[in-house]
């Protein structure tokens, strides 16, 4: 970043730079779980869910670049050790030791849910004084929103059995 855009984000640029880290680790859990859920999931309508789990991964994995870049640009450092993903996470691991489909779901649903709440505040917190950043923000709560949905699309399908 340029001075002109450093003057600009750097009011309160080391705590844009903390929540950006903090919301990094989620992704990379979020990727996580999604990723490793989709492996050893069982039970109904296997295929279409982890089809649908590996994708979000994707997504998730998506947006830890995004965010990481972000971070570089605005003069941070991204989260090195992922040790530390675990002390910064806003929303969380949720292990599926439990892996049938259904509990899959809703932990992901879940975390879903947490993300949206993390991206309003944060999309509140910088949108005064870092427009390039909230609109990543907005970029990543579009996705979020859109993977709640999708989840709950498919739970409620395997509970009305069709
Ligand atoms: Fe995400
Ligand atoms: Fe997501
Ligand atoms: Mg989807």
């Amino acid at each position: 970043m340029g001075t002109k855009a450093r003057e600009i984000a750097g009011k309160d640029l080391k705590k844009t730079i903390a929540l950006l880290n903090k919301a990094y680790a989620d992704e990379w859990l979020a990727y996580y779980q999604y990723w490793v859920g989709a492996k050893v999931a069982i039970g109904i309508m296997r295929g279409a869910v982890t089809s649908e789990l590996e994708q979000h991964a994707q997504e998730e994995l998506k947006h830890a670049t995004m965010l990481t870049e972000r971070i570089i640009q605005l003069g941070g450092e991204p989260i090195l050790n992922p040790q530390n993903w675990v002390k910064e996470t806003n929303c969380g691991y949720k292990a599926p030791t439990d892996p049938k489909v259904v509990t899959l779901l809703k932990q992901n649903i879940e975390g879903e849910q947490c993300a949206i709440e993390v991206y309003n505040k944060l999309a509140d917190s910088v949108k005064d004084k870092d427009i390039v950043t909230y609109n990543m923000i907005l970029e990543i709560l579009k996705d979020e929103v859109e993977h709640e949905e999708d989840l709950e699309a498919i739970l409620r399908d395997i509970q009305t059995g069709k």
